[in-house]
C-alpha cells in the first residue's frame, strides 16, 4: 500500500516509504513465486496535484517492468484508488475533502494512463466516499438526516448496488442541512496568533488519549511534505531523511543505544519497556534469513521455500505434522437469530478460533499457508437462520462427542452452537459431495406474505371463500405443476435467467400450517434461493424479497441417495408437507 505516487505526496501523508522500499518489496513478491501485484493508493489527498495522480500509473509501470524484465514473468498490476476521506481524531482532521467532480477527473486521467500502460485501475464509488466525508466529521445536526434517509429507504449503503445517492441528498434537503459545511477546509485555531486556542471540534469530548495539539502538529508538517519516523524506535539521517530503524535492518545494532524516539503524542509509552521489545525482536529476526541471502539462494536453487520463515518454527512444524495421525469427525451446528447476519467468510474465521480457544487442535493442510482442514457445507445466506449446519474437520485428538459439545460451546459466540460430533470411517466422501438437498422453512405469518395473499384474493377469481392455508397450498400444487418457471436475478449489475422451478424439489405447508417448507437441490450446476421460490410464487418485488430473507430458516442439510427430482415433485402440500415427503427420500447424515 504505497498510499500515494511520488515521494512528496508520500511524505505529506508521512508514509515513511520511499519508492526504493515498493520496487524492493516488490521483488521479494516477484522472486518469491507471485506475478499479480495489487497497489492501494488514494486519490483527493491534501495538497495533491495532476503529477502527483500520474506518479500513480508511473509506479504501477515501474513495477510491472521490474516483473518482466528483472524476474521474466508476465506480471499483471492492479492499482486500486480509493477517494480520501477526512477522519476525525487524525491529523487531517482539518482538511477539506476535494469536490467528487475533481476526483472523477483524477480517476479518467488515472484509467487513460493505465490503459496505456497495461496496468488495472479501479477505482472507488465518488459518492459513497463523499457521504463518507460528511458523516465521517458531522455533528448531531445529522441525526435527523441520517433518520430521514433510513425512513426514505435507505440501506445497506456500504454495497453500490442499494446506494442511493439521490435519496441521501433529499433527505439532506428535506432536513434543511447543508453538506458544504462538512466538506471545506475546517480552522484550527480560534485565531492566527502563537499561543492562540484550537478550535473545538464535535468530536472533541472523545478522549483517544492523543492529544489534539500533537495532531495540529502533525498537521502542519504534513502540509510542509515534513516526515516524522515512526516513534519507540531509533533515527538516524539516511540519504538526508530522518529514518527510523526497524530490529530488521542490519544498522539496528551500531544505532540501538539512542534514545528512543518519542513525539510526546499523549500516549505516555513506557520506552523501558519498547526497549525490551526491540531486544526481542532483534534476537527473532536473527533467525530469518536476509533478502540478499534469499537472491543468491534462488539464483543457484530455484525457487523453494518463503523468505520468512522461522528455521526453529518450520522444522517444529514439518515433524508435528508428520508425526500426526489425523481423524474425521462431521459436526452438526446451529446458527441462530443473534448470529444469522454473520457471513460464511466470517463464520470461516470464527470456527477456527473457537477451535484455537477450546483447546481442539485441528489438521493443517501441507505447503506454505498451512490452512486449518475445516470443510464447509454450503455457504447460508446472510440473515437466514441454520438449524443443523455441517462441518467436517480433521483433527489428532480423538474427540468424545460430549466432551466435545461442552469444551467447544463454553468458547463458542452467542448465537453459535454445536449439537452433535460423530468420527468418520476412513475415506468417506467429503462433505460437499454428500449433500445434494436444503430444507427451509418459511414463516407464512410473514407480513409481506399476508400482503401479498390479500392482493392475489382479490386479484384473482373464485379465492374470495378460502381460508388462507386453502390458498396457500394451491398455489404451491400450481408451481409444482408447472415445468419451469424463469426468472431474472439480478446480481452487480449482471442479469442471469434462471429457471426456479428446476432446482425446487418440495414445496408445501408444515404440519401446523404455519409456514411454508421449501426443498431445493444442491448441485455444482446451480441452485435457487428459496425467497426467490416465494418471490415468484407471491409475486414480489424487490424490498419485500429482501425483507423476507431475513425470515428464512435451513431446517437441514441431508443426502437424497435416490437423487431424483421427480421423487418430489408430485407433491401437492398435504399434511405433513415437503419435509415428511423429503424425509422419506433422504438418508440422515451422521449426527443428523
Ligand atoms: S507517547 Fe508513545 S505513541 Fe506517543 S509519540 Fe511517544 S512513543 Fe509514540
Amino acid at each position: 500500500a504505497p498510499e500515494a505516487g511520488t515521494q512528496r505526496m508520500r511524505d505529506v501523508i508521512n508514509k515513511n516509504i520511499t519508492e526504493e522500499d515498493v520496487i524492493q518489496s516488490c521483488s521479494v513478491a516477484f522472486s518469491e513465486g507471485w506475478s499479480g501485484m495489487k497497489m492501494y493508493f488514494m486519490i483527493g489527498l491534501p495538497t495533491e496535484t495532476d503529477e502527483d495522480v500520474k506518479g500513480i500509473a508511473e509506479l504501477g509501470r515501474k513495477v510491472r517492468e521490474l516483473g518482466q524484465k528483472e524476474f521474466r514473468k508476465s506480471v499483471r498490476v492492479t492499482c486500486s484508488a480509493s477517494y480520501f476521506v477526512p477522519k476525525p481524531h487524525t491529523p487531517f482532521q482539518w482538511c477539506r475533502q476535494e469536490e467528487v467532480e475533481q476526483v472523477k477527473r483524477k480517476q479518467r486521467m488515472l484509467k487513460e494512463l493505465g490503459r496505456r500502460y497495461r496496468l488495472d485501475v479501479k477505482v472507488h464509488h465518488a459518492e459513497t466516499s463523499l457521504l463518507e466525508g460528511i458523516i465521517s466529521r458531522g455533528d448531531r445536526n445529522l441525526c435527523k438526516v441520517i433518520e430521514r434517509a433510513w425512513r426514505m429507504g435507505c440501506r445497506f449503503d456500504g454495497w453500490t448496488d442499494h446506494f442511493d445517492f439521490d435519496k441521501w441528498m433529499k433527505a439532506f434537503e428535506v432536513e434543511g442541512v447543508d453538506i458544504q459545511p462538512y466538506l471545506k477546509e475546517f480552522p484550527v485555531k480560534e485565531f492566527d496568533k502563537p499561543g492562540a486556542p484550537l478550535v473545538q471540534l464535535p468530536w472533541d469530548h472523545i478522549d483517544t488519549l492523543v492529544k489534539r495539539e500533537f495532531n495540529a502538529r502533525e498537521y502542519i508538517k504534513g502540509i510542509k511534505a515534513k516526515i516524522s519516523p515512526p516513534c519507540e524506535l531509533p533515527v538516524k539521517i539516511i540519504n538526508g531523511r530522518p529514518t527510523a530503524i526497524a530490529p530488521s535492518s542490519e544498522e539496528f545494532e551500531r544505532v540501538a543505544s539512542q534514545p528512543l524516539l518519542c513525539y510526546a503524542c499523549g500516549m505516555e509509552c513506557d520506552l523501558e519497556l519498547s526497549r525490551k521489545h526491540l531486544e526481542r525482536a532483534v534476537a527473532l529476526h536473527k533467525e530469518v534469513r536476509s533478502y540478499e541471502d534469499r537472491i543468491s539462494a534462488i539464483k543457484e536453487e530455484g525457487i523453494d521455500r518463503p523468505l520468512v520463515q522461522l528455521t526453529s518454527s518450520v522444522e517444529a512444524d514439518s515433524e508435528r505434522r508428520a508425526e500426526a495421525t489425523l481423524n474425521r469427525y462431521r459436526a452438526v451446528f446451529e446458527k441462530g437469530e443473534r448470529i444469522k447476519y454473520l457471513s460464511h467468510l466470517d463464520l470461516t474465521r470464527q470456527l477456527p478460533r473457537a477451535f484455537r480457544r477450546a483447546k481442539i487442535t485441528l489438521g493443517y493442510s501441507q505447503g506454505f499457508h498451512p490452512m486449518p482442514l475445516i470443510q464447509y457445507g454450503p455457504a447460508l445466506g446472510v440473515g437466514v437462520v441454520g438449524e443443523r449446519e455441517m462441518i467436517d474437520f480433521d483433527s489428532p485428538d480423538l474427540l468424545e462427542e460430549a466432551e466435545f459439545l461442552d469444551r467447544i460451546n463454553s468458547r463458542m459466540p452467542e448465537g453459535l452452537r454445536f449439537i452433535s460430533l460423530a468420527k468418520l470411517p476412513a475415506g468417506s466422501p467429503s462433505l460437499i459431495k454428500v449433500i445434494n438437498r436444503a430444507e427451509y422453512s418459511l414463516p407464512l405469518g410473514a407480513p409481506e406474505i399476508r400482503t401479498a395473499l390479500s392482493r392475489i384474493r382479490n386479484e384473482r377469481e373464485g379465492l374470495s371463500g378460502l381460508e388462507d392455508e386453502e390458498i396457500q397450498a394451491r398455489l404451491a400444487d400450481e408451481f409444482l405443476r408447472r415445468e419451469s418457471w424463469v426468472i431474472e436475478r439480478v446480481r452487480k449489475d449482471k442479469r442471469q435467467r434462471v429457471d426456479v422451478r428446476r432446482y425446487t424439489l418440495g414445496l408445501g405447508l408444515s404440519e401446523d400450517r404455519a409456514s411454508l417448507r421449501i426443498v431445493t437441490e444442491i448441485s455444482p450446476s446451480g441452485g435457487v434461493k428459496p425467497v426467490e421460490v416465494v418471490a415468484a410464487i407471491y409475486g414480489l418485488g424487490g424490498d419485500d424479497t429482501v425483507s423476507l430473507s431475513s425470515r428464512v430458516r435451513r431446517i437441514r442439510l441431508y443426502r437424497d441417495e435416490a437423487a431424483d427430482p421427480a421423487s418430489l415433485t408430485g407433491h401437492t402440500g398435504d399434511a405433513g408437507g415437503a419435509s415428511e415427503h423429503a424425509s422419506l427420500a433422504a438418508r440422515s447424515l451422521a449426527g443428523d
